[in-house]
């Protein structure tokens, strides 16, 4: 899972509430294969009609409208967009009711002599709001269908034992992508094969009037890759040559660096549209990322897609097929615990721009721009580390994630960025451990290994991660890692960066590389992210502005007297330097305007990495290609 800035071998520690909630067993006869048609031909009207047939027999019937959602890691289930509930069976209704302590479950009494249960209902695409997949995921031209929004699953079964087989009908001329197999074909309905419930949810259709599937796998690779597009307007699908090379680049260099895949074909869903979020969501074998409309045909397309695709791609080997065990429920139902999101998400965060730059999608220095950016947010922009530490970031998920506003002190999804820093350090401490002889890759290899059997879990818990660090390098590495995580030092961990060869400092010197994180320029000076209209989307607690007064949610309006422009504001950061002066803005809060004097005569501050030419660069070392300079070290010998 990411959210965009800019713009299964089931395991024995299945817990006893686990067990407990497998005590509502319910009338599903578990002989046969749920069907599920989904009709999407309504799709520019946000309107996505669903019927199911459910095996059962008589007596007391509990389904499921999934709830938590594998990659989003909270209980996000868009069920507020679940409409139109009836059932039938025989042609005659059956009420249900809803449970009165968990709203996605429902409850019905199958009648005597019945074996199957008709239920229909509407998915909504929603017009606002929706976390995640949840958020619109249709426009006039495009869906992205992600299965577990489309249907009910009995309770009793784990989403591996339930099996279904599903239906798609599109509208007219629509073309799609998917990992799933399609078992016929018949105008505009697909029926794919039969598959679980678990399989399914890990399975999302990606279909639009503006389609496009790009073939990216590297010469020599025996599995079949491909970039699956669908965009608002068909000029929108034209990958320049360099992107195309580049993803058929980082396809190489992942298979290096994990030296296995876990998948039997992989398929990157991409849509690009400026009506549905932004964000990237794992599965096995494909991701559901989203960008802007226009992204491919941005300057900045090579950053994007680095920055979001091979996050996500990452995650088909660390998080899909290695994931915490108790991140991995029997079904999504049950509680996930989210403590070890700094694995999940973070070792991902670390991973992800590393094969972007090893693959040529971002430069060394966009890489190191990405970094500098990362220890600045972390640092002087992240006030909260103080009474917040890293791994309660990642427990607080499920509740806290994605809250909006004063980020500096509450902290959001830090388990990410913290996490990049976090791995690097893990990764120059391997280097150091075994002088060289050891890197990140042999981790990767080790850990992520094993032969390739098509999408599995293999699940692990914290002392697995200490475990097999120190078989490639021996070192106190839980101790190390608890430091990591407990510490509520103000300084973010850059140990990584100095072990790397760099320092990280702030000087007057404008960014020109531009990177994954958009930079506020004023968050590191008067303590403020301000959008264009002045709108204060953060202040930093006990930074300049806020000891004015200012905070989140308020709005500056006039800056020395004039009236605000983002312009206006930076040339009084100039200026400040050289002013005994404060610098006075004028705010709106709520409806009552407020003069707030800032104290700040620093400067323009912005952040970098400087080579420390004592050090060796590791840095640069660890991000340089692998297969291409094994390739040339192959061509020597
Ligand atoms: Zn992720």
């Amino acid at each position: 899972m990411k959210l965009e800035r800019s713009s299964n071998v089931f395991f024995a520690l299945l817990s006893l509430a686990v067990a407990v909630s497998f005590a509502s067993v319910s009338a599903f006869a578990q002989t046969d294969a749920i069907s599920l048609t989904v009709d999407a031909t309504r799709t520019p009207q946000k309107f996505i009609p669903c019927q199911e047939v459910i095996p059962v027999k008589p007596g007391p019937l509990t389904l499921y409208y999934p709830k938590w959602i594998p990659g989003e890691h909270s209980p996000s289930g868009p069920i507020a967009n679940l409409t139109g509930l009836k059932f039938t069976a025989d042609g005659k209704t059956i009420p249900w009711r809803r449970d009165l302590t968990d709203v996605f479950t429902f409850h019905l009494d199958v009648p005597a002599g019945v074996d199957r249960l008709d239920a229909s209902f509407d998915y909504l695409e929603p017009i606002g709001g929706g976390e995640y997949g949840g958020s619109l995921s249709s426009t006039d031209k495009l869906i992205v269908l992600e299965w577990n929004q489309t249907i009910l699953y009995p309770a009793g079964p784990t989403a591996r034992e339930i099996m279904v087989s599903p239906k798609l009908i599109l509208p007219d001329g629509w073309k799609f992508g998917t990992p799933q197999k399609i078992e016929s074909q018949s105008g505009n309905e697909t029926t794919f094969a039969t598959i679980s419930l678990e399989e399914l949810v890990d399975s999302p259709v990606i279909a639009g009037e503006y389609y496009r599937g790009i073939d990216i796998t590297p010469p020599g690779e025996p599995i079949h890759h491909e970039i699956d597009l669908a965009a608002d307007d068909a000029a929108d699908l034209d990958m320049s040559p360099e992107v195309k090379q580049g993803l058929t680049n980082l396809v190489a260099e992942a298979g290096a660096l994990f030296g296995t895949r876990h998948y039997r074909d992989y398929h990157f869903l991409l849509a690009l549209s400026d009506h549905v979020a932004h964000f990237g969501l794992e599965h096995h074998e494909c991701n559901d990322s989203r960008l802007p409309e226009r992204a491919l045909l941005s300057p900045e397309a090579s950053i994007m897609i680095g920055g979001l695709l091979a996050h996500e791609y990452v995650h088909s080997w660390n998080g899909k097929f290695r994931r915490p065990a108790d991140l991995s429920t029997p079904n999504y139902e049950v509680p996930m615990k989210t403590d070890l999101l700094w694995v999940y998400e973070g070792l991902t965060d670390y991973l992800g721009p590393l094969l972007a730059a090893r693959s040529g999608l971002w430069t060394p220095e966009q890489y190191r721009a990405n970094l500098a950016n990362i220890v600045a947010s972390l640092g002087e922009g992240r006030p909260g580390r103080t009474w917040r530490p890293l791994l309660d970031t990642a427990v607080g998920e499920p509740g806290l994630g994605f809250a909006r506003g004063w980020m500096n002190w509450r902290r959001g999804t830090d388990y990410y960025d913290e996490g990049d820093l976090l791995w690097l350090e893990v990764a120059t401490i391997i280097h150091q451990q075994t002088n060289g002889a050891k890197s990140i890759d042999d981790f990767c290899h080790l850990f992520h290994g094993g032969p390739n059997e098509g999408p599995q879990l293999k699940t692990y818990t914290f002392e697995q991660v200490v475990e097999a660090l120190n078989q490639i390098a021996p070192y106190d590495w839980a101790k190390f890692l608890h430091e990591r995580l407990d510490s509520t030092s103000p300084n973010p961990p850059t140990g990584g960066i100095e072990n790397g060869g760099w320092n990280f400092v702030f000087n007057g010197e404008p960014i020109k590389t531009p990177s994954r994180h958009a930079v506020a320029d004023d968050e590191y000076t008067v303590g403020l992210q301000v959008g264009p209209d002045g709108t204060v989307f953060d202040s930093i607690v006990n930074g300049p502005a806020f000891n004015a007064g200012i905070t989140s949610g308020m709005k500056v309006v006039g800056v020395n007297g004039r009236l605000y422009t983002h312009d206006l504001l930076e040339d009084a950061i100039k200026a400040s330097k050289d002013n005994s002066n404060p610098i006075s803005l004028l705010v709106v809060n709520d409806d009552y305007y407020l003069n707030c004097n800032v104290d700040y005569h620093g400067g323009e501050r912005y952040p970098h990495l400087i080579r420390n030419e004592s050090k060796p660069d590791y840095l640069d070392e660890l991000d340089k290609p692998k297969v291409s300079a094994a390739a040339a070290a192959a061509a020597s010998m």
